[in-house]
């Protein structure tokens, strides 16, 4: 059962009930449901064409008449409240004569041609014209005709189709919150405008294509790949960000060709650009597909047998010669919990190292570290469906539109509801739009920002004092007295916003019964990372904001499995379930479950690996699927250290620009092509199931590595995942009381530690797991680099909606390249106006580490003196310019987030 199915049923039983009467059936529904939503919950059928549940009741088709006892005429039943004793019937002689003339009006005024229409066997108006048995039409004439336009390049229009029911205008703006398009005129004039080409404000995120019930919106890369009839449909999760949309993968000849989603699902059935269109990366012709060896400077394919015998020689032979340490290994938030698992269990069983670790220390190793400290546990605390139970979303360095696109419809939804935003964030991002206040702070001045709220929040007694005593510790004079320097005059002087909006802010937040944070990377990737995040959970703390629904500190995780691949233990201190390595008692128990002895001391992060590489102390690195040659700040120290290793194998779906490195290249599997489990940033683990076959000889990741394990001395026999997730189950009770049968219907939040547990939809419901939430002094710290004659400007690196981390899924995909080709500057206005750019030009950018070439986008997001390069192309690699030695000290994740730079205009 999913999430929102769990959260309606809790509502169900606290609203009141009214009972009427469909076709002579007494049901009883919440008050305040139409006639039509009673029919549905009842498997009651009335048919319609304009009606979505998710969407408000409309009325605009009128096929959805009903009688109603008492009423003159019939009414429409999606906008006619029930009401208590309400006698309805759903179908008589007259009620089918009216809906028959409907039906056939439409088909009036629409093409013919479903014996070449794309959507034929899946046309809600195609059923109704069977149904109504429409062969003849008494109202054929005069038709409307529309030139094809062409030029959006993911959505195949055709207008003619168009039956104006209007979902596709309100699904962008109800749920995307864009509303790039309209209905214009009226009557027999009546059109959907402006044409959807790509010049529309628009986000690609296809919820139209979703919605349309007719031909008249499609996927353009699907067309003639296969009708609805002709596939088979499989149940998954995304492969992108961490928000784990559930995907309904259409296969038709070992080949993806259309994505959906259903309803009943985290993600309601909508999707992002990347998630409904980014799937032909899985048949690209570009995918390895056979094992690679590099002979004499070049890679020449070669056989499994050949290739995992040479690597498991290598590795053996490196680690006789200078010990285990000297190995190191990087794991894959893309790929699943089983896999991962696998993987820290070679690096630390089977090498006998635990220099594991993966992108999490890149993205949320802040997170982890600060909240486990101040919490007990480091993952997001509420659920994604509780946003809408959110009085105040308090949005702090997340980038959610773009970044967390599903998430942020959530936020557009709570904001329908009447719920509140604050949004700081150095960048005008685009959920700014919806927000009541935006904190546009200088970058890397989040503690001073948030020190200075809680000044205000202490200042004017607005704690939640019952909370704070009950639940904390820490909350004494001297952690006041730490705030008192913070007064709104002060942290203005310091974040750059108008005092009287920290004042704002800090009242709306702490005033209101329900506020949940949410925060990525604005937050953790700073050399005070780890301070940031203790800052969030002192305001939560304080305003007693943990430990109940619709609240929360929650950490959006980026990548489809980063929160799986941390839980998995592919962290250098950490076993699987976050239990320490240097903990006798803890390492015991995993020497007894895996039958080896185990390394005692903690490895190195990633980022002490890439330095011990360069050091000559590190001789061997195996990274599945990540590519630290583009991801890695510094990059020309990244690849100068991945050069100097002795042995580097790289196992992954596509010749990255680190697999170019390597000595060894494996294929491995998408995940359209495999079994497991990921688990999204609300931690729920959910179902990963295999859609088609790998290209060539790739081959799975999990047998991959239990192949080369066996080699290497240490034998890992699974038969199946199912196996491996049984085993996860044991090392970490907090997933003990999950299996695959029990995952089947939408997935299950850990911690859930028996069978008949349903799983943790919201943490710390009576307490914290190291048993009181603690608070911590912070003080603000200036970034490593501040802006100087040299380098004035602050170079602030992210996302962008439509490529995804370095590109090697999304710049695969013609479409989304199509919009989003090249990589750019964002630069404000005064500063472009002070160098004499304009958007366009082309401008050398210089940090202390290197330079780059790219265009100029003028655009007032950035504040003046910030510029923000995404860091997705290669060409312009954005991470040439970051630092990757001004490191947290704690959680030692670098600092991406503040650079400064030059700008120059070049000719
Ligand atoms: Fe995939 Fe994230 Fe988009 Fe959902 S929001 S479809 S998980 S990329």
């Amino acid at each position: 059962m999913t999430q929102s199915k769990e959260l309606g049923e809790v509502n169900e039983s606290r609203v009141n009930m009214i009972t009427l009467t469909i076709n002579n059936r007494q049901i009883s529904v919440p008050a305040g449901t139409t006639i039509l939503d009673a029919a549905r919950r009842n498997e009651i059928h009335i048919p319609t064409l304009c009606d979505d549940p998710r969407l408000e009741p409309y009325g605009g088709c009128r096929l959805c008449l009903v009688q109603v006892k008492g009423m003159p005429r019939p009414v429409t039943a999606c906008t006619t409240p029930a009401t208590d004793g309400m006698e309805v019937e759903t179908s008589n002689a007259e009620i089918e004569r009216q809906r028959r003339t409907v039906v056939e009006l439409l088909l009036s005024d629409h093409p013919n041609d479903c014996m070449v229409c794309e959507k034929a066997g899946d046309c809600m108006l195609q059923e109704l014209a069977y149904f109504y048995n429409v062969r003849e039409n008494r109202f054929a004439g005069e038709r409307r005709t529309y030139a094809k336009k062409d030029m959006n390049p993911f959505i195949e229009r055709d207008m003619e189709k168009c039956i104006l029911c209007g979902k596709c205008v309100r699904v962008c703006d109800e749920v995307q919150g864009v509303a790039a398009i309209d209905i214009a005129n009226r009557g027999f004039g009546s059109k959907i405008s402006p044409p959807f080409d790509k010049d529309l404000n628009c986000e690609f995120c296809g919820q139209c294509v979703s919605v349309c019930p007719t031909g008249a919106l499609l996927g353009k890369e699907s067309l003639g790949k296969g009708r609805q009839k002709d596939v088979k449909e499989v149940e998954t999760v995304c492969p992108y960000c961490g928000c784990g949309c559930n995907l309904t993968l259409h296969v038709s000849r070992n080949e993806v060709v259309r994505v959906t989603s259903k309803q009943d699902t985290v993600n309601e059935g909508w999707l992002c650009v990347k998630g409904r269109f980014g799937f032909n990366f899985i048949s690209s012709p570009d995918r390895l597909t056979a094992p690679l060896i590099r002979k004499g400077g070049a890679f020449a394919e070669a056989s499994w047998e050949e290739a995992l015998g040479y690597i498991a020689e290598r590795l053996t032979a490196i680690k006789s010669k200078h010990g285990p340490d000297a190995i190191g290994g990087l794991a894959s938030a893309r790929c699943t919990n089983e896999e991962n698992y696998l993987f820290q269990k070679f690096m630390r069983a089977a090498i006998g190292t635990n220099n594991v670790d993966h992108c999490a220390r890149y993205c949320h190793s802040s997170t982890v570290a600060g909240l486990a400290t101040v919490f007990g546990s480091g993952a997001m605390t509420n659920s994604i469906a509780e946003i809408e139970k959110n009085d105040v979303m308090f949005v702090i360095g997340s980038n959610t539109k773009e970044s967390h696109p599903i998430i942020a419809l959530r936020m557009i939804k709570a904001k329908r509801k009447g719920a509140k935003l604050i949004i700081a964030d150095p960048r005008r991002v685009p959920l700014v739009r919806f927000a009541d206040i935006w904190l546009q702070h200088r970058p890397g001045t989040d503690v001073a920002l948030l020190n200075g709220m809680m000044h205000v929040i202490v200042k004017e007694n607005l704690v939640d004092r019952a909370f704070i005593e009950s639940m904390t510790d820490g909350f004494d004079e001297e952690f006041k007295k730490n705030l008192e320097p913070y007064s709104p005059e002060a942290a203005e002087s310091i974040t750059g916003v108008p005092k009287d909006l920290i004042v704002k802010a800090a009242r709306l937040y702490a005033g209101s019964k329900k506020a949940g944070i949410y925060y990525t990377m604005g937050i953790t990737q700073h050399a005070h990372g780890t301070d940031n995040v203790y800052a969030i959970a002192n305001l939560a703390l304080m305003t007693g904001n943990l430990g109940k629904e619709g609240a929360g500190v929650n950490p959006l995780r980026g990548q489809n499995n980063v929160q799986g691949s941390t839980d998995m233990g592919c962290i250098p201190n950490m076993y699987p379930g976050y239990q320490r390595v240097t903990v006798p008692a803890i390492r015991q128990k995993f020497e007894a479950l895996w039958n080896v002895k185990l390394p005692d001391k903690d490895g190195l992060t990633a980022p002490e690996m890439l330095m011990a590489a360069e050091k000559g102390s590190l001789k061997a690195l195996y990274i599945m699927g990540e590519n630290p040659a583009l991801s890695d700040p510094d990059l020309t120290h990244t690849v100068k250290a991945l050069k100097a290793l002795e042995f580097l194998v790289v196992q992954d779906i596509f010749m990255t620009e680190t697999a170019e490195l390597a000595h060894v290249v494996l294929p491995g599997a998408s995940f359209a092509e495999k079994v497991g489990t990921f688990t999204n940033t609300e931690r729920r683990v959910q179902r990963v199931r295999r859609a088609v076959n790998s290209p060539g000889t790739a081959m799975k990741d999990s047998l991959i590595i239990m192949e080369l394990s066996k080699r290497m001395g240490y034998e890992m026999n699974y038969s199946h995942t199912v196996e491996i997730f049984r085993e996860i189950g044991q090392a970490w009770p907090a997933l003990a009381g999950m299996s695959y049968a029990r995952l089947e219907d939408g997935g299950i939040q850990w911690p859930c530690p028996t069978p008949d547990h349903p799983g943790t939809q919201y943490l710390f419901k009576g307490g914290f797991p190291r048993g009181r939430g603690r608070f911590t002094a912070v003080t603000y710290q200036p970034s490593h680099e501040e802006p100087d004659k040299e380098y004035p400007f602050i170079l602030t690196t992210g996302r962008t909606l439509f490529q995804y981390h370095t590109g090697t899924m999304t710049r695969k995909v013609r479409p989304i390249n199509a919009v989003s080709p090249e990589p750019f500057i964002e630069i404000n206005p005064q500063d472009a106006r002070a160098l004499s750019l304009e958007s366009g030009a082309k401008v050398r950018v210089s940090s202390r580490r290197g330079s780059i070439t790219l265009k100029a986008v003028v655009t007032k997001r950035p504040g003046k003196g910030v510029v923000f390069i995404p860091f997705h192309f290669k060409e312009a690699a954005a991470n040439i310019l970051t630092s990757g030695t001004a490191l947290d000290p704690v959680a030692k994740i670098p600092s991406f987030k503040v650079s400064t730079v030059r700008v120059e205009k070049v000719s």
